[in-house]
């Protein structure tokens, strides 16, 4: 059982490791920004409400994405653990999985300094099929514009504009970064720098989670 929060600014690396941690440990991958890319094609009423508060680079209100996680938490797959990628991200949202009762072993904070987060998301694109995530320079797909993994064609999010960029990190610092102290006062904070390689940052994360 293994219930996880990766919590951290846009750009910390929180999907690229939330994807190997769910193959590892075989629970599922929870991102509610995935969630809501996915209803933005689909054109469902959730896509179209979430749209411009996404283009905008802020939060999309609280009772629509609470709703969302707590609709996905009860599903039978996540009876054995689960982990959470991009929510909570206001404190109004922690709350809300505490009323509710759901439990959490580890919270990650994953650490990067808002300049490289910059660096971060001004190369990255993302596969819209399996969700793989690459970099133009720092992690980069064999054969440019196509993912590694299962062949479709790469996609260059929306909201990975700079302005974009130093809006949400102004989002991250204003409504999210509270969560550390939140969750360092429950015991769960686990720190780590997360400016190294993915290798050594799933390293130290599979560090964190044997220790406690
Ligand atoms: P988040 O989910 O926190 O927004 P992503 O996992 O999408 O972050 O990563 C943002 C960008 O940074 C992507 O282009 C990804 O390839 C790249 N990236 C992720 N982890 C690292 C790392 N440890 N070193 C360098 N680049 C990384
Ligand atoms: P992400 O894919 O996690 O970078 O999220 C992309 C965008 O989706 C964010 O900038 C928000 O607009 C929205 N979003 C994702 N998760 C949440 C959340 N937990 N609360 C509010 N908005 C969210």
């Amino acid at each position: 059982m293994l219930r996880l929060i990766m919590l951290g600014p846009p750009g910390a690396g929180k999907g690229t490791q939330a994807k190997r941690l769910a193959e590892r440990f075989a629970i599922p991958h929870i991102s509610t920004g995935d969630r809501l890319r996915a209803g933005i094609r689909a054109g469902t009423a959730l896509g179209v409400k979430a749209k411009e508060y996404m283009d905008a680079g802020c939060l999309v209100p609280d009772d629509v994405i609470i709703g969302l996680v707590q609709e996905r938490l009860n599903q039978a797959d996540c009876a054995n653990g689960f982990l959470l990628d991009g929510f909570p991200r206001t404190v109004k949202q922690a709350e809300a999985l505490d009323i509710a009762g759901v439990m959490i072993d580890h919270v990650i904070d994953m650490e990067v300094p808002d300049d490289d987060v910059v660096v971060r998301l001004s190369g990255r694109s993302v596969c819209p099929s399996c969700g793989t995530v690459f970099h133009l320079t720092l992690s980069s797909p064999k054969k440019e514009g196509i993912c590694d993994k299962c062949g479709a064609k790469l996609i260059v999010r929306d909201d990975d504009k700079e302005d974009t960029v130093r809006n949400r990190l102004r989002v991250y610092h204003r409504s999210t970064a509270p969560l550390i102290a939140f969750y360092e006062e429950k015991g769960l904070l686990r720190r780590l720098d997360a400016v190294g390689t993915v290798d050594d940052v799933f390293n130290g994360i599979l560090r964190l989670v044997e220790v406690g």
